[in-house]
């Protein structure tokens, strides 16, 4: 089969031809039909994220059809639509996988990181952690909910129901998907980008948020919480400054740059900072079917799986709305 393969962080994805992988015990093998490209991806190839698999094959927004099943693999079928999603394995016994914060487990498996992900034309993945993918969604647009969907949906339930007035701070893949959620939920959205990205602001406007301006400006109204995508941590303080009075501050991402010190009276008042860390097969269970019923589109521009590397170049550079995905098969 084809794949991208990842043999060095900061080296170029390489194009190879290497066997197709053969499911194990309890493992579904899956032709992929789209994979969407992250910015953990990115933090992945560029080794900001330091214990990958090498070589590695990344992505971890795989939506494919089941094409072998391992040994033992129960409900799911042949040809079935799945999607695989970055939490590829948790051990199930430590104090976090028993206390069902299986997202916080001590020997994790994340797939397109320690395990082979989606830049390929088939994958193995551990059955137990794939999503059935149901419905009439095109793969290329369901592919992106199987991070940035989830991440973004953990991230608005831990801003809590109450948050009505929420802030979404960086204005891509994760943020428009969430932003389409919180509306369907009647919660009003402004957006914060960088200073003077019209486009995204314009976006931003297009996905349904009430107001979209500059993460320089001050916030036009005092938000219940904030949530921040984009990877850079002066924005922790500028969101504090931001909401009321025990409102919350929830970090989406999986890497940020550090968080400039700031006067405590940014904190007081009951405000809180959390992060979002991974996701739990229940998180889908709850986020698939409200994607479908809020009947949320992403924005998607598609690639080649040959050209993942462009893929990863416009990501970082901010060449798209939305997000990308490689279209496979
Ligand atoms: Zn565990
Ligand atoms: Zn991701």
């Amino acid at each position: 089969m084809k794949a991208m393969l990842l043999e060095k962080p900061g080296e170029a994805l390489r194009a190879a031809e290497i066997p197709d992988p053969q499911p194990g015990p309890g493992q579904l093998q899956v032709e992929v039909s789209a994979c969407g490209v992250c910015r953990t991806d990115l933090h992945v190839v560029d080794g900001d994220l330091t214990e990958p698999k090498l070589p590695i094959i990344p992505g971890h927004e795989i939506v494919g059809r089941v094409s072998a099943l391992g040994d033992g693999v129960t409900g799911f079928d042949l040809g079935e639509r799945v999607g695989i999603p970055w939490l590829g394995h948790t051990c199930g016994a430590c104090r976090y996988c028993r206390a069902g914060d299986e997202n916080l487990c001590d020997t994790p498996g994340f797939t397109g990181y320690q395990i082979d992900g989606g830049y390929a034309e088939k994958t193995v993945a551990d059955a137990a952690y794939c999503f059935p993918l149901p419905g009439d969604q095109s793969d290329a647009e369901l592919a992106p909910l199987l991070c940035a969907g989830l991440i973004g949906y953990r991230s608005l339930v831990m801003a809590g129901e109450a948050a009505k007035k929420l802030g979404i701070y960086g204005f891509g893949a994760a943020a428009h998907i969430v932003a389409q959620v919180a509306r369907h939920q009647g919660r009003e959205v402004y957006a914060f980008t960088s200073p003077g990205d019209d486009t995204a602001q314009q976006f931003a406007l297009d996905m349904g948020a009430a107001w979209a301006g500059d993460s320089s400006e001050a916030s036009p109204v005092e938000l219940d919480a904030a949530i921040i995508f984009a990877p850079v941590g002066p924005l922790v303080p500028a969101a504090l400054r931001a909401v009321r009075k025990g409102g919350i501050v929830v970090c989406g991402g999986i890497h940020m740059s550090d968080i400039p010190s700031f006067p405590y009276e940014l904190l007081w008042g009951e405000r809180r900072i959390e992060s979002v860390a991974n996701l739990t097969r229940s998180d889908g269970e709850g986020f698939l079917p409200l994607a479908a019923a809020a009947g949320v589109r992403p924005e998607v521009t598609t690639y080649a799986l040959a050209d993942a590397a462009r893929a990863l170049d416009d990501l970082r550079h901010g060449r798209f709305d939305g997000s990308a995905v490689l279209t496979v098969s």
